[in-house]
């Protein structure tokens, strides 16, 4: 694909505007990030030299409340990834009634060449460049590919020192034991299982008759896998990075976890076996899984998975995206024509920001919730909001997530709109 992700991510947003009320200078603000930070990040590595990486933020909006966020280290971060998953955050935190505005982060590094060490004054060295843009009511942190609670705990502590004050509600995500949230490492996979539970059983979909694959076997695949599991479904086929591995009788996923869980190296932190080394089951390319034919595929990598090389070959009738922009723009109108049915990224996943949001809550109170209260809340949320966006689908004959967009853009205008256009200081200049 050679049109930058934001540019085709910014096409969902103009095809939902046909739809709603808002004002033009709301849409019109809504197509632009509101600041954009590129900072270089120097490490003293462990052999004494000195590297320099290059990190982001980016603020999309905060006209519903602080920036909210992960951080990815991936080597494929750029300014135009970042900006696209800071719009996508802008519209799943509307879409989930949440008081947050949309806002991403990221490190242009493959984090598995770095030792323990290095990630620490690395993720420390993020925290100093960008300590005077971020804040627990300006924008607010939290894990994302490659980035895990540890990492969240550094740089708690690294803008408490900065701040000279413990601000725990700067970053989500953190170990419970720094004032991180019960359930909140698995949210993301819990709320798309959720979601799943409450839309498959309208398409008589039910656990003993719905085959499933999941590209993505991380912190958010691996919570979906063992979730289905659990419920009865039959997850067939799971993948990594290195590949996948397929079983027409259903995967026994527990014990594919456990191997994972228990075969981690590089300082525990970062998977070097690959899923294709367990069992005796079949293994399969990521092309392969992703055109298994299955009910139900759950992307939950990486973007740009399913473009319009390959949506042809797709053969699965319900797509949920655990993962942020799996599905390109032209990849969504060949899916619609097939009549599948694309549950969406901005709703699908947002179980992650939702529990972030009850630890940024818990943080502000100092009131902790135990893991039932948690997930009760997760539930409750999440299911009402998947239930607003079927019936907006069902009411405008649209795609749910032309669907999901409209439901957010309309809280997103309205909050918009009641701030104004600060005319008043716009006529000043004048
Ligand atoms: P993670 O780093 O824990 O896991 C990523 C997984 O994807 C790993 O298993 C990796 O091997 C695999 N992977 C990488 N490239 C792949 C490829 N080409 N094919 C198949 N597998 C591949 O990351 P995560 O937190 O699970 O995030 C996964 C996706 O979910 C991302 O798009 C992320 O933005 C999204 N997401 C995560 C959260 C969260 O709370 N963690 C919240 C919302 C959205």
């Amino acid at each position: 694909m050679s049109e930058s992700l934001f540019a085709d991510a910014s096409k969902r947003l103009e095809k939902a505007l046909k739809y709603v009320a808002i004002s033009e200078d709301a849409g019109e603000r809504l197509k632009y990030p509101k600041t954009s930070l590129s900072v270089s990040i120097p490490v003293r590595m462990d052999d004494g030299s000195l590297r320099i990486f290059q990190g982001y933020r980016v603020r999309y909006d905060d006209t519903r409340g602080p920036g909210k966020g992960g951080v990815r280290y991936h080597p494929r971060v750029t300014m135009d990834e970042v900006q696209s998953l800071a719009f996508w955050m802008t519209f799943k935190c509307a879409l989930l009634n949440l008081p947050f505005g949309g806002a991403k982060g990221g490190i242009t590094l493959n984090p598995k060449e770095l030792s323990k060490p290095e990630l620490e004054r690395l993720s420390r060295g993020y925290i100093e460049a960008i300590a005077d843009f971020i804040g627990p009511d300006i924008d607010i942190l939290a894990p994302d590919v490659y980035t895990n609670e540890m990492m969240m705990g550094w740089m708690m502590d690294q803008y408490s020192i900065i701040r000279r004050q413990i601000s725990p509600g700067v970053v989500t995500g953190k170990p419970i034991t720094m004032g991180g949230s019960q359930g909140r490492n698995t949210a993301t996979g819990t709320g798309a299982f959720f979601i799943m539970q409450a839309m498959l059983p309208r398409f008589q979909q039910q656990p003993d008759n719905t085959a499933i694959a999941v590209q993505g076997f991380g912190n958010a695949g691996m919570v979906v896998a063992e979730c289905l599991y659990h419920a009865g479904y039959k997850v067939v086929a799971i993948s990594d990075s290195q590949g996948g591995i397929y079983n027409e009788q259903g995967l026994d996923i527990p014990s594919i976890v456990a191997y994972k869980r228990n075969h981690r190296s590089v300082a525990n932190m970062y998977c070097q076996d690959t899923v294709c080394n367990i069992g005796n089951n079949s293994s399969l390319t990521n092309e392969e899984l992703l055109s298994l034919d299955v009910d139900v595929l759950v992307p939950a990598a990486l973007e740009n998975q399913i473009t319009e090389a390959n949506a042809d070959h797709i053969k699965a009738r319900y797509i949920f995206e655990v993962a942020n922009g799996p599905i390109t723009s032209g990849a969504d109108a060949i899916l619609d024509r097939k009549g599948i049915y694309v549950f969406p990224d901005i709703l699908v996943n947002a179980g992650g920001v939702t529990v972030s949001y009850f630890e940024w809550v818990q943080n502000r109170s100092g009131l902790y919730w135990n893991l039932t209260e948690v997930n009760e809340r997760l539930k409750t949320k999440i299911v009402a909001e998947a239930e607003q966006v079927w019936k907006i689908a069902q009411e405008f004959t649209i795609s749910l997530r032309t669907a999901a967009y409209i439901h957010a853009l309309n809280r997103l205008g309205e909050a918009l709109d009641a701030k104004g256009t600060r005319d008043y200081y716009l006529n000043r200049l004048k």
